[in-house]
């Protein structure tokens, strides 16, 4: 849609300063590297009320313009009191001088000798620093209060004000993919509206004569289009706004045509097939003509052929992710590739997918050389570790594989064969967007 200014324009130019760089044996590393280099962030800002904001990417720091509680308060429901009045031996008797509830506070001074019953979250009385919990007390009554000794130390039970958050202090950072959490933290800081990058628009079409949409009758040879869907799922399940072209028959001016529309209406463009190496079809021919697009075979399984540039169309452009068409390739390049490329883009600081370390219960025949990523279940063992096995069979054109698992297993570049019980690290798809 929009052309981002950067210092490297060209891939070319990303490309020259490396030194093993060979679009035929690109590891998978390299090509995460270019890609970052690449592709900029869409730099358009919108203000919206915190509830639409759910998901999106915070566009400018947000300061606390107050101290997080505002005031010291209290802990727990029971008697604050003067740490100087604690007894060090024995026990000792206080009067109840008042109540401080959360909302209205207790106004009066509060002397040696004195305490307040006081409740959770209720403003500490003047004087006061500590509060003994209602549990902690050997008897109590409306106007005493008897308290151990060494059960508790000066200050205790107390919040301080400014504890959470100062005035003044970063609430939470720009570039921040906004989560519950900090809608509950912005509301905590009375703000009612934040800035936030613009939706991403990205646009995707699947490729090639064989595929079929839904309703259509499946001729023999031919398959579903179901790389669609997947790729509609993760694109929503990012928070981008989507443009679903459809199915491109290989037919040269169909392809061109979509890709024009799509470099003018979108920010990235997502195809799936009709990247493989010598590939009869022509849908690398148009990406090619159309743009600045390295074709790549990745040293990965599954997902070996991917194309990845810019596409430009009347003055307008956008980042293309030719993905491979088997549709297992095409959810793997799109979590390891795609999907940090679009984060990036959509401003968000943290885009890399947090792997985690895992028992792996089955053998897995593993070549070094480049990365290989098994569909695995993920499960937490009777001495709570985490364990996993692979899924039945692991072609690339097996998505039953990749609904069974809850988790990948990523071997890296130069692991060879996995030996049962030895640690592999997976991707946890639960908490992956
Ligand atoms: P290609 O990269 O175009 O040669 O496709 C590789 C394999 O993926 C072929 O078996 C295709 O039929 C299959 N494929 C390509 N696109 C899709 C799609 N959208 N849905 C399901 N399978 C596909
Ligand atoms: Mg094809």
């Amino acid at each position: 849609m929009t052309t981002a200014s950067s210092s490297k324009d060209q891939l070319h130019d990303i490309v020259s300063c490396l030194s093993d760089y060979d679009p035929k044996a690109v590891p998978v590393s390299q090509a995460q590297d270019i890609i970052r280099q690449f592709v900029q962030p869409v730099n358009a800002i919108e203000k919206l009320a915190i509830r639409q904001a759910l998901g999106r990417v915070l566009a400018a720091p947000v300061i606390s313009g107050i101290n997080v509680p505002a005031h010291d308060n209290s802990a727990m429901d029971g008697y604050a009191l003067q740490g100087n009045d604690l007894p060090h031996q024995g026990h000792r008797t206080l009067s109840v001088i008042g109540t401080a509830y959360a909302g209205r506070a207790y106004q009066g001074t509060v002397n040696a000798g004195e305490c307040v019953r006081i409740m959770t979250g209720a403003v500490m009385p003047d004087n006061c620093d500590t509060v003994i919990p209602q549990e902690l007390t050997l008897q109590a009554t409306e106007l005493e209060v008897t308290i151990p000794s060494g059960k508790l130390r000066s200050g205790d039970n107390r919040r301080l004000k400014g504890e959470d958050l100062a005035c003044g202090n970063v609430a939470i950072s720009e570039g921040k993919v906004l989560k519950p959490a900090d809608l509950g933290l912005l509301a905590s800081l009375g703000i009612a509206e934040v800035a936030v990058h613009r939706r991403l628009r990205v646009a995707f079409f699947s490729t090639g004569d064989e595929l079929r949409s839904l309703g259509e009758t499946l001729d023999s040879g031919c398959v579903y289009d179901s790389n669609r869907y997947t790729i509609y799922g993760m694109l929503t399940r990012l928070g981008c706004d989507i443009v679903d072209m459809g199915v491109i028959k290989d037919d040269p001016d169909a392809l061109e045509a979509a890709f024009r529309s799509a470099a003018e209406n979108a920010d990235a463009i997502i195809t799936s097939g009709g990247v493989s190496v010598g590939a009869a079809d022509y849908t690398k021919q148009i990406m090619g003509t159309l743009g600045d697009v390295a074709f790549w075979t990745i040293g990965m399984r599954p997902g070996r052929p991917m194309a990845f540039g810019k596409i430009r169309s009347n003055g307008k452009s956008a980042y293309l992710f030719g993905l491979p068409g088997n549709p297992v390739a095409v959810m793997v390049t799109f979590y390891f590739f795609a999907r940090q490329a679009l984060l990036h883009m959509m401003g968000a600081t943290a885009t890399e997918p947090l792997l985690v370390t895992a028992v792996s219960r089955t053998a897995i025949r593993k070549r070094p050389g480049r990365t290989e990523y098994q569909r695995g279940i993920a499960t937490m063992n009777g001495q709570g570790q985490l364990e996993v096995h692979v899924t039945g069979s692991q072609g690339s054109g097996i998505l039953r594989s990749m609904s069974e698992a809850n988790c990948m297993i990523v071997l890296s570049h130069d692991q060879s064969d996995v030996m049962p019980d030895s640690l592999v690290q997976i991707l946890l798809f639960e908490g992956l967007i």
